[in-house]
Parts: C-alpha cells; sequence; structure tokens
C-alpha cells in the first residue's frame, strides 16, 4: 500500500523507562496509536456529479442482476477470508512474488477466468469476456513489503484475520477474486471486457515494476480504458491523484580496520550518522506536503571492527517535484559534509605516519515514481463518486502512492480504493483486517466496474465504440 496524504501521521510517544533489572541501561518504549484514515476535508474544486452518471449508476444498482450480486456477495465471507489466509501464508517479498503468484493462477483457473497467464516479470492476468476492444482492469499487488523470512502468523478471531500482509494487500487480492467468481455465479452483462491482474512490484523496491511493465506492453498499454487499482482495506477512499517520491540507497566505504590497532581510521556508520544528523535538520513544508525517511541501516561486521561500508535507505516524497529535488539535494550536501567533516576528524586521531586512506560514498538511485493527476472531469472519478452517493459511501478524494501512479503519469484513467472491511498495522506484524463492511466495498467495486464498462446489449456496444 502507497501511504496516502493524510493516512499515516501516527500519534508517536516515546517513554524512557529505566530498566530495574540493569539501572545503566533504558529502553526506548514507543506506543503507536494508528490514525490511519484521519479525514481530510473535501477537496473544494472536485466538480458537481454528472446526473446522466448518477442515473446510470442508479439504474444498475436496481437491476435484478446486481441485486442477485449483492445477495450473493453476503453469502461469500467464509470462502474470502480462506482465500485470505491461504495467500497470507505464501511468503511475496518484493522480487520474490512466484509462488503467490502461482495460487493467484490457480484461483483464477478456478473461478473460471479465460486466458490465464503469468507474464515475464511475474503479474498474473484473468480476463472476463466482453464486446468491446478495450477493457476495464481490476488490479491488486501481490507483493508484500516483508523479506522472506518473515514469520507468517496468519490467524482468524471472530471477524478478524491477523498477520503481515493481510490487508495489504489480502483484502484487495480476496476483492479481486470475489468480483471474478461473482461472474460465474451471477450472469451479469458488460460490455467492455474485464481483465483481473494481480501484479507484482508495488511495495518499497519493487517501484511498480508489475505495472510498469503492464503498461508498457503493447498487449495492454493502449487496450486498457480504465484502471481500477485495488490497495489495503476500506471503502472511504479513492485516490486520484499520483504522489511523486524518489528513493535512495546511500553506500559509504572506508578503509576499515581493528578497534584499537587501526584507531582514528574514518567510520562509515558515523559518516551515515552525522549526514543523518544534518539532513534531518531540512526544513520541509506542509504545503505542498513533502516528507522524508530513513527507513534502513546497515554496516559494520563486529563490535571491535571499524567497519568497511555502511548503508541507508531513504525515501522522499512529496506532491511537489520541486520539493523533492530541493530535499535530494540536502541530502546529497549533508553526505558531502559528513564525509568531508569525518575524513578531517580521522586526520587529527591519526598519527602522522599512518593517514588513513580514504572515504568513498555512493548514491543509488533505487525507487522513482512519477507523480500525476486525473484530468478535470474525468469519467472514472465521476462514476466511483456517483457509486459512493448511490451506496450512501463518505469518501475522501486522495493524493497517494499507489500503482494507480503509472496509468495516472501518462494521463490514463484511473484510481485506487479499498477492498472494504477495514484493515490496520500495515507494514507491521502487527496487521490486521475486520471484515465488517466488506460487502459495502465489493459492491462499491463491482458497481464501479459495470458503470465503466457499460451494460451490455451489443446495440449498445457499438453505438459507444
Ligand atoms: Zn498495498
Amino acid at each position: 500500500m502507497g501511504q496516502s496524504e493524510s493516512s499515516s501521521t501516527p500519534d508517536v510517544r516515546l517513554i524512557f523507562r529505566n530498566v530495574l533489572a540493569n539501572p545503566h541501561s533504558f529502553i526506548c518504549v514507543v506506543n503507536l496509536r494508528n490514525t490511519f484514515m484521519s479525514p481530510t476535508p473535501p477537496r473544494p474544486e472536485l466538480p458537481d456529479l454528472a446526473p446522466s452518471v448518477q442515473q446510470e449508476v442508479a439504474r444498475l444498482a436496481a437491476s435484478p442482476e446486481v441485486r442477485s450480486a449483492f445477495n450473493w456477495f453476503r453469502t461469500q465471507e467464509p470462502q474470502l477470508a480462506h482465500w485470505q489466509m491461504e495467500m497470507a501464508r505464501i511468503p511475496a517479498p518484493p522480487f520474490g512474488e512466484s509462488a503467490r503468484g502461482a495460487w493467484l493462477a490457480e484461483r483464477f483457473r478456478e473461478v473460471g477466468l479465460d486466458d490465464v497467464r503469468i507474464d515475464d516479470v511475474g503479474n498474473v492476468f484473468g480476463t472476463h469476456p466482453g464486446f468491446g476492444r478495450r477493457y476495464v482492469a481490476l488490479s491488486a499487488h501481490i507483493d508484500t513489503v516483508f523479506p522472506a523470512n518473515t514469520p507468517l502468523n496468519i490467524r482468524q478471531q471472530g471477524s478478524r484475520i491477523y498477520g503481515p500482509g493481510v490487508s495489504d494487500n489480502g483484502a484487495g487480492v480476496a476483492a479481486l477474486l470475489a468480483i471474478a467468481s461473482l461472474l460465474r455465479a451471477v450472469r451479469i452483462r458488460h460490455a467492455l471486457p474485464f481483465v483481473f491482474i494481480g501484479n507484482v512490484g508495488e511495495e518499497g523496491e519493487g517501484d511498480l515494476r508489475g505495472m510498469r511493465h503492464i503498461f508498457s506492453t503493447p498487449r495492454w498499454k493502449d487496450s486498457i480504458a480504465h484502471s481500477l487499482v485495488l490497495d489495503g482495506a476500506g471503502a472511504d477512499t479513492i485516490v486520484a491523484e499520483a504522489l511523486g517520491s524518489r528513493r535512495f540507497e546511500v553506500i559509504v566505504r572506508g578503509p576499515g580496520g581493528h578497534s584499537w590497532s587501526d584507531f582514528g581510521a574514518p567510520n562509515p556508520i558515523v559518516i551515515l550518522a552525522k549526514a543523518i544528523h544534518s539532513f534531518i535538520a531540512t526544513p520541509v513544508p506542509s504545503t505542498p506536503k513533502t516528507t522524508f525517511n530513513i527507513g534502513v541501516i546497515r554496516g559494520g561486521t563486529s563490535v571491535n571492527s571499524i567497519p568497511e561500508s555502511a548503508s541507508m535507505k531513504v525515501d522522499i516524497r512529496s506532491t511537489s517535484m520541486t520539493e523533492m529535488e530541493r530535499l535530494e539535494q540536502s541530502l546529497r550536501l549533508a553526505l558531502n559534509r559528513a564525509v568531508e567533516d569525518e575524513t578531517l576528524a580521522a586526520e587529527m586521531r591519526s598519527s602522522a605516519q599512518k593517514r588513513p586512506s580514504g572515504v568513498s560514498c555512493e548514491v543509488v538511485v533505487i525507487g522513482n515514481r512519477p507523480a500525476g493527476e486525473l484530468r478535470a472531469g474525468a469519467r472514472i472519478l465521476q462514476v466511483v463518486r456517483a457509486v459512493d452517493a448511490q451506496l450512501g459511501n463518505a469518501a475522501q478524494v486522495q493524493r497517494a502512492s499507489t500503482d494507480a501512479n503509472v496509468p495516472l503519469s501518462l494521463g490514463q484513467e484511473a484510481v485506487a480504493i479499498g477492498g472494504g472491511g477495514s484493515g490496520g498495522g500495515a507494514h507491521t506484524l502487527q496487521e490486521w483486517f475486520d471484515s465488517n463492511g466488506r460487502e459495502l466495498g465489493l459492491k462499491r467495486i463491482l458497481l464501479t466496474m459495470l458503470t465503466l464498462a457499460g451494460v451490455g446489449t451489443e446495440f449498445d456496444v457499438r453505438g459507444a465504440s
């Protein structure tokens, strides 16, 4: 899941607690209250809903087949929870999604999708026929942020499922399968065909590689008319603007050495610490919202060795390209200063006979997500908002970084929404999903897809194409 603009300002309280067993040590207890879906004020610039779209949605919602579909959803929770847990038990770290992809392809075949296949990078496809040439795409990423060796202790308690990845993107994939299997259980006409996609590479260093591949493939790039991206739980957001991000790995190398006999040699960990210390003092504006994070730090071999290398990973996000560039400059400057500083300090620490050899550093771009937004009056946003009005659902239009960044940056119609239910603790081992409210999410997805596809008499289709 890409974090959205309004979703993740956790209330962090630091409590330093004296550990009784050892009065000289302290542990740092961090209490996180996840305020995941804190409200954003509605965007004032949203145009009024077109009455014609609202009528289309109302007509569809009243049709006998959509009513049967809604009833069918009500009976499916045990199956959906089963799929969700079964999938979450298959590791899917970035660049390691193949086992989960194979599982999803089997499910696609089982629920009766056509032309099920896995592409070169591991994206899983299945289609449901219609009449037009272009598709309505429903996608959900199958990768997680968790490394391959993460214990996947997935368990259920009442309406809740606990464990890494159950919501992000267990909720999205479960909704994908719910819609796909519905189409076999209940006959529903739709004009444009559907393509169901379980894509790889959304999280972290995946850097949207699954979606990038799809939208650079001749088979798909011009044949997807609308993209509906399912990411995480919930039904209360519509991501219609793509938050850009740049990510870096910073690697510092030095001569290394013995902590006693080589004392004085420049220390890459110290360089990183100094660089971080000055980089995080860079002021960032709240509008346009701009953020940074040091997410991973590594280095060293043992307590009595001066490390030969150390590295860190840095994430910069903004709704403004200019702010991202400014922060990148600030990071590079902080690093250069830290190198100079530590090199100088090392020279002063060392004896004249034993001048330390040099330090080098490298900044590697490991992520670069494009920003973009829907054009004003885009049909897909009109449709989702009309569906929300029909279902009495209150949702906020947001800017975030999701798979929808790729089509949005290409000027195509896309939004990202949740798979229903509720969830929390995304990207932590304490992640959870609650199925209460899943039906609302599924109804929302179905009505949106059907409205986008148009209802399928052949005459309508020919008239529309
Ligand atoms: Zn996600």
